[in-house]
């Protein structure tokens, strides 16, 4: 078999690669029809086994078409075997790991020559994924009729499915909340259906597995857990590492809301009447404190302040002695330990002791000011107000935590650089080489044809990152620094949406000086970045409407202008689109300006507004001619291959919602660090979720269409040369009469090399 080189010309096989591992990526073309094996497959694979073999660390961006799946589970599984460990894939999407399990792992274990039993693979999921027998034959009792008809599926579900779990189960989400495992109400050995129970039969099928395959969030439930939750693995891969970060960070906001307080009153064996009053009286204070609309939020800088509080605080630890005390007595019935620690009543009691002890961490914490490197604030929702507190950023949580107690990890997606390097990942990850000395070896960008690596502390000089560095060049962004100063009372008000809902004044901004890092020494990280082989000039245009106002002067007239790109980009391609928003509000004006066209013109519309994701991608496939209007769920992790998706628009540049508290934290702990963070934190997001919506056109050889950035920033900023930059080489064109001839010829020459 021949390898192919790329098109673009850089040299291949940088990374040598055991002739076993070359070998086994060969014999895949036995196994896939029309295989071709690529160099830039190979280096990547290289690149993942030496990650292995030496222990280390890997950032690598592999473009879309490259073969990166199979790319590192060819050396991961090798590496398993070789060293006899356990290794673990996390991914951000569930269509991912099924993609993994069902198509990629079969291949990967044909090519190496094993089968499914001398390696098997296990998708583990969070635990109120699987069914608790208990508490379903808890509600049976007490099943309304309407219910009973979908309850009865649930039974047959059970009796066909000793695992079963959320996903296949034929019922409504409504259902199956109160028929999942809960671990408050869990009483594990002394459960009387343990042995037949789907969450433990599951980890026993876990600790059998030699590869866990586990999303971004059960791998922060995994870490805060220290390493308990999930059988012991010693390396992993996190594919789509592009939002690890930030989905572990959010996974540790603590939410304190009427739903946890209720449960607090109103369930466990010691029911204290003194506290189901407190909870009361506490959330009827809240409500009147903040009087948030569902959906709004404010941030708490200073130490809350309730006059309830105290009394809220003496009925928590009353209630506490009264658990100890029963405690006490339940122990004395039990003379060895092992019965103690089976004693239902006694599990029961440690969850209730567990909750109170949260409840009293947590509104002791909130009514001390804000500490460093973390955020608070209260959000309105229909039942009343919700409370969260969590860290502003989880760097060295994760580096701690995750990089440094693992023999070897390796972190890839399509996107991870942003403008000429890794920094803004590396910063989620602690592994930013300026705070934490971490080192950095660098295999040079690939088209400079050189072959070096760059060993030692990562240089600040500009001149040693290729296209300098954005710091050094960081311009003044005066409309964007406005709405970052939009505090009320020393709370920025909005709703989730980033809509604001009065005008703002100068922030009370606390001045606790700058964060102190840790300085904890990382191992050498190594970064590698793999362009696309796909061949993007004759694939796909970019096109950015000279005609298009920018939206912060005056909306109304941005909204006009988009509608009507929009309608002639569906008249050009006959749909097939993706309009892509980043706000519920904009979408919603958008549609409506379009809704008569769309009606006339007898296009399938789907909007996200009006069912969730996973439907509306399924309406989107049925008709070749569908558009679909979507929001964040849409940027990224959506694979429509073929001629089906002929445009992607993308409305405004996805730049974060400043009043996001998380990221109005954020923002104030670079400044306070003397950084910009429009350059270090809000443009290289809005460029990595730039990259991830763009790449949803181009995902075969055979794919074409058009890419459509509707923002005039992109071509009047200084920013928009970086973020065109990070884009994939696409056709440019800037006005309509461009775009119809150039499309026209993408599809003229496309059938010309079908036929
Ligand atoms: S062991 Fe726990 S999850 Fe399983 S059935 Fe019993 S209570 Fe439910």
């Amino acid at each position: 078999m021949t390898v192919i080189p790329d098109k673009s010309g850089s040299d291949s096989g940088r990374t040598a690669i055991p002739s076993a591992l070359k070998q086994a990526f060969s014999s895949l073309s036995e196994h896939i029809s029309g295989f071709q094996l690529r160099d830039k497959q190979l280096e990547f694979a290289g690149a993942c086994n030496d990650t292995l073999t030496h222990s280390s660390t890997l950032l690598i961006e592999a473009g879309t078409g490259i073969g990166k799946t199979l790319g590192y589970l060819i050396p991961l599984i090798a590496y398993a075997r070789r060293n006899q460990v356990r290794v673990a894939i996390s991914t951000e999407t569930r269509n991912l790991q099924h993609q993994i399990l069902q198509k990629d792992l079969p291949l990967a274990l044909k090519a190496l020559g094993l089968t499914s039993e001398e390696f098997r693979a296990e998708v583990c999921m969070g635990a109120s994924n699987y069914l608790c027998i208990r508490r379903m034959h808890r509600l049976g009792k007490e099943i309304p009729p309407d219910r009973a008809e979908e309850f009865e599926k649930l039974l047959t579900f059970h009796s066909e499915n000793s695992i079963a779990m959320r996903t296949e189960a034929p019922v409504s989400p409504q259902l199956w909340s109160r028929v999942g495992r809960d671990p408050e109400d869990c009483l594990g050995r002394k459960c009387m259906y343990y042995d037949h129970s789907p969450y433990f039969l599951a980890r026993e099928r876990w600790r059998q597995a030699h590869l866990l395959i586990m999303n971004h969030s059960l791998l922060a439930a995994h870490m805060e857990s220290k390493g308990q939750l999930l059988p012991e693995f010693h390396a992993i891969v996190v594919d789509e590492a592009h939002g690890v970060a930030e989905t572990i960070n959010r996974s540790r906001v603590m939410r304190m809301g009427p739903a946890e307080l209720d449960l607090l009153a109103r369930s466990g064996l010691i029911q204290n009447p003194e506290l189901l009053q407190a909870v009361d009286a506490i959330k009827k204070e809240l409500q009147h404190v903040f009087r948030l609309e569902p959906g709004y939020r404010v941030r708490i800088r200073k130490g809350l302040k309730l006059s309830l509080l105290s009394g809220f605080m003496e009925a928590c630890r009353h209630t506490l002695s009264m658990v100890d005390e029963r405690m006490e007595q339940e122990e004395d019935l039990f003379s060895g330990d092992e019965d103690k620690m089976q004693s239902e009543n006694m599990l029961e009691l440690q969850f209730q002791k567990n909750r109170l002890n949260d409840a009293i961490q947590f509104f002791d914490s909130i009514s001390l000011d804000e500490g460093e490197n973390h955020v608070r604030w209260a959000e309105g929702n229909k039942a009343g107000i919700d409370l969260f507190a969590g860290p502003v950023q989880s760097g060295p949580f994760i580096r701690e935590r995750l990089i440094q107690s693992m023999d070897a990890t390796i972190l890839c997606s399509a996107t991870l650089k942003t403008g000429p390097d890794f920094n803004f990942i590396r910063q989620g990850l602690g592994l930013e080489p300026e705070r934490n000395g971490a080192r950095t070896e660098s295999r040079k960008s690939h088209d400079d044809g050189s072959n070096e690596k760059s060993v030692g502390p990562r240089a600040s000089n500009a001149s040693d990152v290729p296209g300098g560095n954005l710091n050094e060049e960081a311009p003044y962004y005066p409309e964007l620094e406005d709405a970052f100063s939009t505090d009320f009372d020393g709370l920025a008000r909005s709703d989730v949406n980033g809509n604001h809902e009065a005008p703002g004044h100068p922030s009370d901004q606390d001045a606790s000086g700058t964060k102190q890092e840790s300085a904890a020494t990382v191992p050498a990280v190594q970064e590698l970045s793999l362009p696309s082989p796909f061949d993007y000039p004759n694939q796909a245009i970019l096109y950015l409407p000279a005609s298009i106002p920018d939206p912060a002067q005056n909306e109304q007239i941005y909204n006009e202008r988009c509608a009507a790109e929009i309608q002639h980009m569906l008249g050009l391609t006959g749909g097939g689109c993706f309009v892509l928003f980043t706000s519920r509000k904009s979408l919603k004006q958008i549609h409506d300006l379009l809704r008569n066209y769309l009606e006339e013109s007898d296009f399938p519309v789907i909007s996200q507004l009006d069912m969730d994701a996973g439907r509306a991608i399924r309406e989107f496939r049925k008709d070749p001619s569908s558009v679909l209007f979507g929001l964040a769920s849409f940027w990224q992790g959506v694979d429509v291959s073929g001629d089906d998706l002929r445009s992607v628009i993308l409305c405004r540049i996805p730049f974060q919602v400043p009043d996001d508290p998380l990221v109005e934290a954020r923002i104030e702990s670079e400044k306070q660090q003397g950084r910009t963070p429009f350059m270090t934190i809000q443009l290289p997001h809005a460029i990595l979720r730039l990259k991830q919506g763009a790449g949803r056109l181009i995902r075969g050889e055979r794919d074409r269409g058009i890419i459509a950035i509707l923002d005039p920033r992109i071509r009047t900023r200084r920013y928009g040369k970086t973020i065109l930059d990070s884009l994939p080489p696409a056709r440019p064109v800037s006005s309509r009469r461009e775009l119809e001839s150039a499309y026209a010829e993408l599809w003229e020459s496309a059938g010309t090399a079908d036929t």
